[in-house]
């Protein structure tokens, strides 16, 4: 989770620097004579520098004065900044990037009283493109549009981005088969990636890799955003309040040296062979995106239609494909729900959400909500997620995932009933002693 907050954390600094921006006059008249005054707002990246120029009318706005002329009238100007830790201004007015944020420049005149400021944003240095190809990257390069930075190796497709880490091996068409399992997730669940609530246009290959850490820039955009990172605390997916991204971390991606070179790696047991991708852990992933850009669920509901829809998916494909097969064969869904599900108790479990149990666990609420999903496919047929969810964002329903009260645990449940009848946990409860 650490990176939603810095994330919560960067977006709020970036929208306080555009209200702080959008307030900060142009054209100021802080001056207390007649002399109106211009200071621009500026952006610079880490490090750098920028000129600022203050400017001076005397016959409001026909014609200005700057430099040496000002200078002559006015005397010297001081220049202030009001956090040296985000930006410095030297005493000619030449403002340096320390790091991300806004501050307040002030320049004051030594006569005339002349006061004006502006407001500096701070943005990380971009990251550098280098042209020359991928790496130690492997894609199959033919639908996508590469880009190669000093960090990143950028690939877009048709409904996703993916961010690659340098030094990450990635297997055979691991691209292509990305928009397979989206195209295959979109058809079994009835649903579009692009069902989001605002969606935007979205210049991911300038805005998105126009940072050092391009998830600062990324929200609302259409297409799924995937990172593939070396980072062995972050596993699995990270989502957010208001943009669903994707995080994937996966051991098996990285080449038999970077296991070898992590001392406390190199003889881990749960150690795959490299270069296998296991695609079920995507296609998992993928379906929360996509239900969470419809609207937020209970646990038991998007961690169970996560593990339902990410297995389908997964053996859908492996009938016609080597890679999705052999990524199967690694795949194990061994969890046990550890309680007794009865038509008297299945309602209760559903509406206490598995909430006393820690999400680390990885278990009851998964197997659960894969179970769920398995009876609802079987008696209500292939788009009851579909219509479950859209009944969910009929009833206004706002909770967040992970946060709910008992009035949204009871609106959630409501919705099943509204969509399966009245008896569907009942019924569940039956089907459950019948067949597991
Ligand atoms: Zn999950």
């Amino acid at each position: 989770m650490k990176r939603t907050k810095l994330f919560t954390a960067l977006l709020i600094l970036a929208l306080l620097a555009g209200i702080m921006a959008a307030f900060a006059p142009q054209v100021s008249a802080e001056a207390k004579s007649s002399y109106i005054t211009s200071l621009k707002d500026v952006k610079v990246n880490e490090g750098k520098t920028k000129k600022l120029t203050l400017k001076v009318s005397k016959d409001n706005g026909l014609t200005w004065i700057s430099g040496s002329k000002l200078k002559k009238e006015f005397g010297k100007i001081t220049w202030k900044s009001s956090d040296k830790s985000i930006a410095t201004v030297s005493s000619k007015g030449k403002v340096k990037g320390i790091s991300c944020g806004s501050v307040k420049i002030t320049a004051k005149t030594k006569k005339g009283g002349i006061t004006a400021s502006c407001y500096v944003t701070v943005r990380k240095t971009p990251a550098k493109y280098d042209k020359s190809g991928p790496k130690k990257l492997t894609l199959s390069g033919k639908t996508e549009d590469h880009v190669i930075t000093d960090s990143y190796c950028y690939v877009e497709g048709d409904k996703f981005v993916l961010l690659v880490e340098p030094d990450i091996d990635l297997p055979g068409d691991f691209a292509k088969n990305i928009g397979l399992i989206m195209d295959t997730l979109e058809e079994m669940v009835g649903l579009t990636y692009d069902g989001w609530e605002n969606p935007r246009t979205f210049d991911y290959k300038n805005e998105f890799l126009a940072s050092a850490d391009p998830w600062e820039g990324v929200s609302f955009g259409m297409k799924v955003p995937i990172y593939i990172e070396v980072d062995r605390e972050d596993a699995g997916y990270i989502p957010s309040a208001n943009e669903q991204y994707v995080t994937i971390f996966d051991y098996a991606l990285f080449s038999m040296d970077f296991w070898n070179s992590v001392p406390s790696y190199r003889d881990n047991a749960w150690r795959r062979g490299s270069g296998l991708v296991s695609y079920y852990t995507l296609a998992h992933e993928l379906t929360h995106t996509l239900t969470d850009r419809y609207t937020y669920v209970s646990r038991t509901t998007t961690e169970g239609s996560a593990t339902y829809f990410g297995y389908e998916v997964i053996k859908t494909l492996a009938k016609d494909n080597a890679e999705f097969a052999k990524s199967l064969e690694e795949t194990w869904l061994d969890t046990e729900v550890g309680i007794e599900i009865t038509a008297e108790n299945a309602e209760a479990v559903f509406l206490d959400d598995f909430s006393t149990l820690s999400h680390a666990d990885r278990g009851a609420e998964y197997v659960l909500g894969q179970y769920f999903c398995e009876y609802l496919a079987e008696s209500y047929g292939p788009n009851f997620m579909r219509d479950y969810l859209l009944e969910v964002k009929k009833s206004g329903f706002d909770g967040l995932y992970g946060v709910y009260t008992d009035k949204d645990k009871q609106q959630l449940v409501d919705c099943y009933k509204k969509v399966f009848g009245k008896k569907v946990f009942e019924k569940f409860g039956k089907w459950y002693v019948k067949n597991k």
